[in-house]
């Protein structure tokens, strides 16, 4: 069975997509650490980030740095965090959270945010995703 980030990437559950290529899918948490916290997942479902081979576990880190240069450039920040849990859904994410402190990363206190407020996020990330 599909996991669920197999269905956000096919476009079978509506997503805020950030950035995608053929072996990759990047969109927002929609449960944000922060405002701009974006989820990167390869299209292929492997449960557990170190159970990828080598060569698509570089692509998709690679792929991470793309989107995170996006961030970067759309979200006022200091630093784009990379953390990597993969506690609650069984297909491999890489969580990108814009932040300002070390503070700001407490994946124990996430705030959903405005649908509008999230397409505007996920629209300017978009418009630098190179
Ligand atoms: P982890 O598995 O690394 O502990 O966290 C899974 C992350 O996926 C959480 O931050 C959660 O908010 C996010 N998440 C779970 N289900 C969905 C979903 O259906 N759509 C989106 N956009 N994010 C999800």
């Amino acid at each position: 069975m599909a996991t669920i980030f197999s269905k956000i990437a096919a476009g079978e559950i509506p997503s805020y997509r950030v950035a995608a290529d053929e072996k990759h899918y990047a969109f927002l948490d929609i449960n944000p650490v922060t405002p701009g916290h974006v989820l990167v997942i390869p299209r292929k479902e492997v449960d557990y980030i170190f159970d990828l081979d080598e060569q698509d576990y570089t692509e998709l880190m690679l792929f991470a740095r793309r989107v995170a240069k996006a961030m970067k450039k759309a979200i006022p920040c200091k630093r784009i965090a990379v953390a990597v849990m993969g506690m609650e859904v069984p297909h491999t994410h890489v969580h990108l959270a814009p932040i300002n402190s070390e503070g700001d990363l407490q994946f124990s206190k996430k705030t959903p945010l405005p649908a509008e407020q999230m397409q505007s996020i996920a629209d300017s990330i978009a418009a630098e995703f190179e």
